[in-house]
């Protein structure tokens, strides 16, 4: 407790004014409902308000069939032109279309006209009606079918967040989004099986779920404000987030709870008796994670957190929502000393590190993973000191990790090299810069860089430019340890 008390005074004094073909194949069924009918009248396409909100504004209407594992999309998406720059097109990224025979496009479209486009794996090319000037404002329609896959087997497994099982659908990175431009770019990563490729910017979201003939007892876990329309339907509201994600079964119990700073906290686990107590757990250690990671790096934005017992293996963040493995709880043995322990608060401290802070996935892995797993360790200090020995041994010395910290995605052909450079690697860095620095110090820094760089895409230097010139001094010798030499980031 001595730990959070002192950083949390630190906090408050510093910043507290303030193509893989593994999955089934499938083919799109007919639709079931009426197309979205574009006004003929004015007003005109593109608009150029006051940009009071520039982030992109999505209003989304989903009718999922839980048992046809299909669901049926419109997609507005509200861009604001902010790149200073006149655009002729616009590109999203589409995770869900790197697997084949998944995400089926039927119409690109803006206020009145369809639109011509490109879509190549998992990038849309949309080309605009008109050049569209900085600071304006476009609509654009996409209208889509997911055919949500199987969970595919093996290394495809980790995957599972879009995927369904006999008891659970999952739709993670089902909806396109706005690719980042960055330096004259529309930023596009290519998706390998190792590590994740996203980049995504800070968005607004609107979503209608519908759920059409849903079997008896289905669940909807997902993250937002909600309101309920209709037995079958509801809206979400989640505002400042980097996607909109969600997981249903009808198999569904849930556990909650508030954290100390009034956040509500729901576990959604299966509903086998022997499970619950794993329930609770995951709970006890989602609530307490939020609350030390709330005082060590900045305030929680929403008011839920949702965590799904997912049925893959590990675990995987969202914004507002996180999985974590079906194996960590089904093997829980009733002691701290498990995955679901570490595993859950990982997946936690992903609130700060991906999603109020973001980073590109594919380059820069270890801003956000070396950081959640470092968070583990941080959450044990807090609430199991006695095991802070027990977790260098268990998570990281065993693995006599290798392998610069600062790699990309694409550097690794296995999973197991890729933790063991970003992650464990990742750890022991910051674990010395703590050393170097000194605990307070090295907790400002993070807190300064979690305030700084909160709802924007950071890089290295962004991390490292909270770094005065003495500190950057102190920790030279570790950085070089750690970081390839001729980026040093
Ligand atoms: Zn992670």
């Amino acid at each position: 407790m001595l730990l959070r008390i002192l950083i949390f005074m630190i906090v408050i004094m510093g910043i507290g004014a303030h193509t893989d073909d593994a999955f089934r194949q499938a083919q799109p069924t007919e639709r079931p409902f009426q197309p979205v009918n574009l006004p003929t009248a004015t007003p005109a396409p593109q608009v150029c308000p006051e940009l009071e909100n520039p982030y992109p504004q999505h209003t989304v209407v989903a009718d999922i069939n839980y048992l046809a594992h299909t669901v049926w999309v419109q997609q507005r998406i509200r861009y604001a032109n902010t790149t200073g720059e006149s655009l002729t097109q616009l590109v999203f990224n589409i995770e869900a279309n790197r697997w084949q025979n998944v995400f089926f496009l039927n119409r690109v479209a803006d206020n009145f006209d369809d639109l011509l486009y490109t879509l190549n794996n998992k990038r849309l090319v949309v080309d605009l009606m008109d050049p569209l000037p900085p600071n304006c404002v476009t609509n654009i329609l996409l209208e889509f079918q997911i055919q949500v896959p199987l969970i595919g087997l093996e290394v495809y497994s980790p995957k599972g967040y879009l995927g369904y099982t006999d008891r659970q659908m999952n739709l993670g990175h089902w909806l396109p989004t706005v690719a980042p431009y960055q330096n004259g770019e529309w930023v596009t990563r290519p998706p390998v099986l190792v590590g994740e490729q996203e980049i995504l910017e800070i968005a607004d979201w609107v979503v209608m779920l519908n759920l059409v003939e849903p079997p008896p007892n289905l669940v909807v876990a997902a993250p937002g404000q909600i309101t309920q329309i209709s037995p079958t339907s509801w809206r979400y509201e989640h505002h400042a987030s980097r996607e909109f994600s969600l997981s249903l079964s009808d198999q569904f119990v849930l556990h909650q709870a508030e954290d100390e700073h009034g956040v509500q906290v729901e576990v959604y686990c299966f509903n086998t008796p022997e499970l619950q107590p794993a329930g609770e757990h995951a709970l006890d250690v989602a609530t307490q994670s939020l609350s030390v990671y709330s005082d060590l790096f900045g305030q929680y934005p929403y008011e839920r957190l949702v965590v799904v017992q997912g049925d893959f293996p590990d675990g995987m963040e969202f914004s507002g929502i996180v999985y974590v493995g079906d194996a960590w709880f089904t093997r829980w043995d009733g002691t701290p000393t498990s995955y679901l322990t570490l595993i859950t608060a990982h997946e936690v401290s992903h609130q700060w590190w991906y999603a109020r802070v973001g980073n590109d996935a594919a380059f820069h892995p270890w801003l956000d993973e070396a950081l959640a797993t470092y968070s583990e360790y941080v959450y044990l200090e807090e609430y199991y000191p006695d095991l802070r020995d027990w977790w260098w041994a268990f998570r990281v010395d065993v693995y006599e990790p290798e392998g610069a910290v600062n790699s990309t995605v694409y550097e690794f052909s296995s999973a197991r090299e890729y933790i063991n450079a970003v992650y464990l690697r990742g750890v022991r860095m910051l674990h010395e810069l703590r050393q170097d620095l000194g605990t307070q110090a090295f907790f400002q820094l993070l807190a300064d860089y979690a305030f700084n760089q909160a709802d924007r895409i950071a890089s290295p230097d962004d991390f490292w430019h909270n770094f005065t010139p003495e500190q950057l001094e102190l920790t030279a010798v570790t950085r070089s340890r750690y970081l390839r030499p001729e980026t040093n980031n």
